[in-house]
């Protein structure tokens, strides 16, 4: 239990927003068993702080009820409060799961997942942002490393304290550009910590002066900020990993070819979940290192669905490592409908028998690439292949579709009319 003065109870929404109420530290256990109030039309509320049209209006009332297990502990630091921050499942005030709620949605597409096939999933959210306004910088350098110190040390020292296990902290290549890497986990607490960990980013980050930002790009010309969700799978009861199978095309399980599938033939409609923001098109495209296609492949940044390497150095098992990263994800997107829908279409894979999709060697050259399917250009075309896919639809309560398309359509409006460059500033104004 807390000894902040203040809990936060949050949840994160269809434009990856972390919004919620606060109570009194001393109320704390009151909070967690009845939750506090929310409304069902603050689903509707786009990046931009407006309403989208929605079917809940001006009635309704739902609890925020806190997970316990997700709550951690933002310090005290000089003059600033600290405060206990907790995610929460949106439900009817008697309780009952809200059909709506995004952590709801990933929950029980994890428990489906379970129930049909006896696996779970192993998860990690890498993300990538930039600290804009630095001192310029060489890509990778020592010198950019230690130009945001003490916020870097203290970052990582916070992130372990809160049980995130960070893994890596690194200056990446674009200018001010960073990224944190966490330790896999289950599928629903690697989402969780996707929620917590921008926000103590930004947190942490404004009270050293700075602005984080983890819009997928700054200028259409400069280095995109992606999220990659590396997923494996494993089974529930023994904990033993089964998507490796070294005598298959890059060394990926029957199963998991199966699962990969999935994602590979909904892709297109998935992508308004995962890739959320009218700027999020600008950074999938070729020679980003983002995603190009959609394709499954070994070791390439511009694959859709990478396989990722392993390494037997220091007794490293192949199994226990081996993954699959999709890398058309970025933070404008909520990290519990990004699990859930790869989970989903995976699971859909599985049980479907899709055939194994062609696995891309290392060595393919971007002209042979040229003939893989393409991604949606733009939100609206991805909500275009959304409204086209009966399946991927089939996976959400009308409602949840109904905002859904519904805000991201306010969105669009907002930068209608706008050339790239005002788009992405637009979008990293408010991400
Ligand atoms: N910044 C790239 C992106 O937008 C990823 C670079 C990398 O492979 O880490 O996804
Ligand atoms: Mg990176």
């Amino acid at each position: 239990m807390s000894s902040s003065s203040t809990v936060f109870v949050a949840t994160n929404d269809l434009s990856g927003f972390t919004r919620g109420r606060a109570a009194p530290g001393n109320a704390a256990e009151g909070v967690l068993r009845r939750g506090v109030g929310w409304v069902p039309a603050d689903l509707a509320v786009t990046a931009f702080g407006k309403i989208a049209p929605n079917p809940f209006g001006s009635t309704g009332d739902l609890k925020l009820l806190p997970a316990e297990s997700t709550g951690v502990d933002i310090p005290t630091r000089g003059d600033v409060p600290g405060v206990r921050l907790y995610l929460a499942d949106q439900v009817l005030p008697d309780g009952t799961p809200w059909d709506n709620c995004p952590r709801t949605f990933a929950r029980r597409a994890l428990d489906d997942l379970r129930r049909a096939t006896g696996l779970e999933v192993v998860a990690t959210f890498e993300h990538e942002f930039m600290l804009p306004g630095l001192d310029s910088s060489a890509p990778f350098s020592f010198e950019r490393f230690r130009s945001v110190e003490p916020f870097g040390s203290e970052l990582v020292a916070l992130l372990a304290r809160m049980g995130l296990e960070p893994e890596t902290w690194l200056p990446e290549f674009g200018a001010d550009q960073f990224e944190i890497t966490l330790r896999p986990t289950d599928g629903l607490t690697a989402a969780d910590r996707a929620v917590i960990l921008r926000e103590v980013v930004r947190d942490l980050a404004s009270r050293h002066g700075h602005r984080a930002t983890f819009a997928p790009l700054l200028h259409p010309d400069g280095s995109g900020n992606g999220v990659h969700v590396h997923l494996s799978l494993r089974d529930a009861q023994t904990g033993r990993p089964v998507l490796h199978d070294e005598q298959r095309p890059g060394e990926l399980s029957e199963l998991g070819g199966r699962f990969s599938a999935g994602i590979l033939r909904h892709a297109r409609a998935l992508l308004s979940f995962t890739a959320g923001s009218p700027s999020s098109y600008l950074r999938l495209a070729p020679r980003r290192w983002s995603s190009a296609g959609v394709f499954l492949a070994e070791r390439n940044r511009e694959a859709l669905l990478r396989i990722c390497p392993t390494s037997s150095l220091g007794g490293g098992v192949t199994a226990d490592q081996f993954n699959l990263e999709y890398r058309a994800a970025d933070a404008t997107s909520n990290p519990w409908l990004v699990l859930g829908v790869l989970v989903r279409a995976g699971l859909h894979g599985i049980e479907e028998n899709y055939a194994q999709p062609k696995v891309w060697p290392e060595e393919t050259g971007e002209s042979e690439l040229a003939e893989v399917p393409s991604l949606p250009h733009s939100l609206d075309e991805a909500l275009l292949e959304l409204d086209k896919d009966d399946v991927v639809s089939g996976w959400f309560s009308d409602e949840l579709l109904e905002t859904h398309r519904s805000v991201k359509r306010a969105e669009l409006a907002e930068v209608s009319g706008l050339d790239d460059r005002a788009v992405c500033k637009r979008v990293a104004d408010v991400y």
